[in-house]
């Protein structure tokens, strides 16, 4: 069976309409009507993991269906995750929490927590560490550790009636956004959407798991490279007799890995979203209800090839397609539903690319910076063994262990110090004490400084006790070869720049190009629904999304 019969199988047995993927057909345009006072009946929280403003910049001029339509609301090309650590999970706590990590207290994907009895200390963000036989890696997910109420939390405790819904290709994406008290809560698990350790299971989302199922045991033919593309297809040479640039997302029967990195995976969770909508009568209540997507392709595409080839493109213009059949759907079940769509983070390209496209500088980081060679050259350096220094990656919290005297302490701390300032990779290092005693920023998220975002992203007894910032331009992944070939996660605008589009059936569109704060979104939709926020609870602000005179937020 194809792709497209699949997903037509899944659709119908949940009896929806045809994604995208299965006409031909452009999407009906949006009429237009004056916006009613009434508040919308749905609120639709949307994240494209690694969508940055910068490919939302190259691609919206080609966007013709659900994309399109959101260039022609509320539009905030230059929208900020804020803080300095751009990762998934801090990302997303800050799309639907109005707060920033030092807030939500999640810094990072992964941490360190040098009390735990685990051996590697590495705790996941979305997890419940204290599960017997875990890791980091192999984990029980949780909400446990974010440390604010989401929209939908909120949305229930003032009215107990709404329903929150979250689900996402990631676990990390449908948890940071739906909250511990989400009434449906799924990701994709790898094979199939799974859900908390203990929830129940649902019967339509086994259905549908059932159609995926059988989409991902079918071989998959190379997509269709859109004649827009072209441009962007050729080989890249990343060593090792390997290259990127060219993919079609042709695979295997039964290859998962491939599944989650190509937009089938973003079509599949669509395919579940408007089929909770319709089977739990989200937007047809008397109160407000919300549903939050993840939609992971875009990160998996980009760690595996970059953002500026042949799969890329392919990429844009399927989720273009997707959300276009996706709020067809809406519109025709009658739901008045408030979109937002926003990402978790930027991203960066592969340096092999750059460097063909005018950027020579751009380089891979040098391995000694690594957390376990760091290790040997401090070990070596001063006579102690053992861990001396945990960290996620070359830039990242870093952490001393605990067993050290402060003589030895002081001692580990001066070899780092002199190991990164030597360092022609490193911008800065900043100590806990130093970020710590930085004020909370607030003004123009596109001016801050560095220690103004790492101040974003510290959060005490989770932050390390160094944060190690590299210069631009060196990406933090040594081997091409081995995994993933590029990646985000910089304090640099690149990784920070993301869009913020808001549209709802009638909306004036304008555009406000200046910098605005993902931690700005929960403000924003609260007051289109009337629901009061203490401004002392969050860190953003309402930003007013009618075009001219007219207000949306409280005065
Ligand atoms: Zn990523």
């Amino acid at each position: 069976m194809t792709f497209r019969r699949v997903l037509a199988t899944v659709a119908m047995a949940a009896a929806l309409c045809t994604p995208a993927l299965l006409n031909a057909q452009g999407p009906a345009p949006a009429p237009a009507v004056a916006p009613a006072a009434t508040p919308p009946k749905l609120i639709v929280a949307i994240s494209v993991d690694q969508f940055s403003g910068d490919l939302f910049n190259e691609y919206r001029q080609h966007y013709v269906a659900g994309m399109k339509r959101m260039t022609e609301g509320a539009v905030f090309p230059r929208g900020y995750q804020s803080h300095a650590a751009t990762e998934t999970c801090p990302g997303h706590s800050t799309i639907l929490t109005g707060s920033r990590p030092a807030r939500t207290g999640i810094i990072a994907n992964t941490w360190f927590d040098l009390n735990t009895a685990r051996a590697d200390k590495a705790v996941y963000c979305a997890e419940d560490e204290s599960q017997p036989e875990t890791s980091s890696e192999a984990y029980v997910a949780s909400p446990l550790h974010l440390k604010v109420p989401t929209m939908g939390g909120r949305m229930k405790v003032a009215n107990p009636a709404t329903r929150v819904v979250s689900v996402a290709g990631k676990d990390r994406a449908a948890i940071m956004m739906g909250g511990p008290t989400a009434d449906q809560l799924w990701w994709w698990g790898g094979k199939n959407y799974v859900t908390l350790k203990g929830r129940p299971e649902n019967p339509l989302v086994t259905q549908v798991n059932g159609g995926v199922a059988k989409l991902l045991n079918e071989d998959r033919p190379d997509m269709e490279l859109p004649a827009e593309c072209a441009s962007r297809d050729f080989a890249v040479d990343i060593g090792a007799g390997k290259s990127v640039g060219t993919g079609r997302f042709a695979r295997k029967a039964g290859d998962s890995k491939a599944f989650r990195a190509s937009p089938e995976i973003d079509a599949a969770t669509l395919v579940l979203a408007a089929a909770l909508i319709e089977n739990m009568g989200l937007g047809k209540q008397a109160q407000t209800d919300i549903i939050s997507i993840g939609l992971s392709a875009n990160d998996y595409i980009g760690h595996t090839y970059g953002t500026e080839g042949a799969e890329m493109c392919i990429q844009q213009y399927s989720l273009d397609r997707e959300l276009g059949a996706f709020f067809d759907r809406l519109d025709k079940d009658g739901i008045d539903y408030e979109v937002m769509l926003t990402a978790d983070h930027g991203g960066h390209d592969l340096p092999e690319r750059h460097r063909e496209n005018a950027m020579p500088m751009e380089a891979r980081i040098d391995p000694s910076l690594e957390p376990k060679a760091l290790n040997a050259a401090v070990a070596a350096k001063t006579g102690l063994s053992g861990t001396l220094l945990y960290g996620d990656g070359a830039a990242s919290d870093m952490y001393l262990a605990k067993t050290l005297s402060p003589a030895q302490r002081k001692k580990v701390t001066d070899t780092l110090m002199a190991i990164w300032k030597a360092s022609p990779q490193i911008q800065t290092v900043l100590t806990s004490a130093e970020i710590a005693a930085t004020p909370s920023p607030s003004g123009p998220p596109e001016s801050w400084s560095l220690i103004q975002e790492a101040r974003a992203s510290y959060y005490p007894g989770r932050s390390g006790d160094f944060l190690v910032m590299l210069k631009p331009r060196i990406t933090p992944i040594a081997d091409p070869t081995k995994g993933y070939v590029a990646t985000h996660g910089s304090p640099w605008d690149l990784d920070r720049r993301v869009p913020i589009l808001f549209w709802r059936k009638g909306i004036a569109s304008f555009e406000q190009p200046l910098g605005v704060e993902t931690a700005d979104i929960l403000p924003t939709l609260a007051a289109t629904i009337g629901l009061a926020v203490p401004k002392g609870e969050i860190d953003g602000r309402c930003l007013d999304i009618i075009a001219g005179p007219g207000e949306s937020c409280p005065k």
